[in-house]
């Protein structure tokens, strides 16, 4: 079989890339070595975020591929398990933020609930916690270690890409790939190794001043109230370029210093997502360094709950813990670069690939059309 395309990695930029490749009409192999998705791509919360993404070309990137991933849902029977986010103003300085948020281009499908509103949305919050809450539409969730087999699935069956497991790449050079077993060739490769990539571009990697982040996550019993949205608060606002970069973020960065320095030295911030069977992810926490951290600390899942219980009070119990790690540059959404004529690599170092991948994906097969690399594109 001849392939126009071979993808390496099947996560979500991999898959992405491979969907962009496949709709503008390449026969495309993805490679990846593990015999199931185990990376970053499942051990996420499938929050698709829309609102908070850096203002300009991110929340742009972050918007295509929400559109996308409604457009995938149904056929490849992935469920959206939530719509949109609340976020929970908890601090006068966190509805400044809100407030000029509300004022740019970002807000469109966004608008503030005063707290009697909030308390009919989301009626396990703590009353008295909130000072106003944003609402947004944009954003979604899916079930990732659901979804990502999924949307594999029907790649092969609809879109006629070939994925091939267990096949660990060690070169890419220009016009294929070489494995332990053979090589794979095809005018064009594109690879999305997520944050392994350093073992194939060591030198990209260096220059770029990659880092591993690692992030712990929880799972807890169903509290057994429904939550519409994904939940996110304060710590947030400073977090996500598209609140933090607005000059009210400042005075909050401040206050949040004072209040709350053990969660800001773990890189804490609070997301609540909920799952069909009433369980619900929460984290997360931000650890930065050349390899992955191996161990997981408990004084971190105890931060990370005492921000649930800020919110909705005493947590359900803990069913399940992980860890996960995604590669990081500070202030850059992500490296694309091209090593030989036809090759990209392409990896997500801003912790958002389930939000952007669709539309970066997108993005990079323009640019190899537009370089002529991919000649029977329609
Ligand atoms: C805990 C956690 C929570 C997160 N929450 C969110 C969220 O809610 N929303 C959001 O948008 N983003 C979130 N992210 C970030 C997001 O998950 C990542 O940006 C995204 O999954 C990266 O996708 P990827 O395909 O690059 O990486 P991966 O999913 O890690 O996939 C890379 C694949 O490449 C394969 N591979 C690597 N090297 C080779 C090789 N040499 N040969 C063959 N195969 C190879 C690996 O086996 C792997 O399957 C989160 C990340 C983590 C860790």
């Amino acid at each position: 079989m001849m392939y126009d395309v071979i993808v390496v990695g099947a996560g979500i930029v991999g898959l992405a890339h491979a969907l962009a490749a496949a709709r503008a009409g390449a026969r495309v192999l993805v490679l990846d070595r593990d015999a199931r998705a185990v990376g970053a791509s499942v051990r996420n919360f499938g929050f698709v975020t829309v609102t908070g993404q850096a203002r300009g070309a991110g929340w742009q990137r972050a918007r295509r591929s929400a559109s996308v991933w409604r457009e995938v849902a149904a056929p490849a029977g992935i469920a959206i398990v939530q719509e949109g986010l609340t976020l929970v103003a908890r601090r006068p300085e966190a509805a400044a933020v809100l407030d000029a948020f509300m004022a740019t281009e970002m807000a469109e499908g966004c608008r503030l609930l005063d707290p009697a509103e909030l308390a009919r949305r989301l009626p396990a919050l703590r009353p008295g916690t909130a000072v106003v809450a944003l609402q947004s539409s944009a954003d979604l969730r899916v079930e990732s270690r659901d979804a990502i087999p999924r949307l594999a699935a029907w790649l092969e069956t609809a879109h006629g890409v070939a994925i091939r497991r267990g096949v660990a790449v060690t070169e890419v050079v220009e016009g294929g790939v070489i494995t332990a077993e053979r090589s794979y060739t095809a005018p064009v490769v594109i690879a999305c190794p997520g944050d392994e990539g350093a073992a194939l571009f060591p030198a990209a990697f260096a220059a770029a001043g990659v880092r591993r982040c690692t992030l712990q996550m929880l799972r807890l019993a169903a509290p057994g109230d429904r939550h519409a949205s994904p939940v996110m608060s304060d710590l947030s606002l400073v977090r996500y370029e598209g609140y933090a970069a607005l000059p009210p973020a400042a005075a909050l960065a401040e206050r949040l210093a004072r209040e709350e320095r053990e969660a800001l030295a773990h890189g804490i911030h609070l997301i609540a997502v909920q799952s069909a069977d009433g369980t619900m992810v929460v984290g997360d926490s931000h650890v930065y360094g050349d390899s992955v951290e191996p161990f997981a600390r408990a004084a971190v899942d105890d931060a990370i709950l005492a921000q649930w219980s800020a919110l909705f009070g005493t947590p359900p119990r803990v069913v399940e813990r992980w860890t996960g790690s995604y590669a990081s540059v500070a202030g850059r959404h992500s490296l694309v670069e091209a090593p030989f004529p036809g090759v990209r690599l392409v990896v997500v170092t801003s912790g958002t690939g389930a939000s952007t991948a669709f539309g970066l994906a997108e993005e990079v097969i323009a640019g190899l059309v537009g370089e002529g690399h991919l000649r029977w594109a329609r």
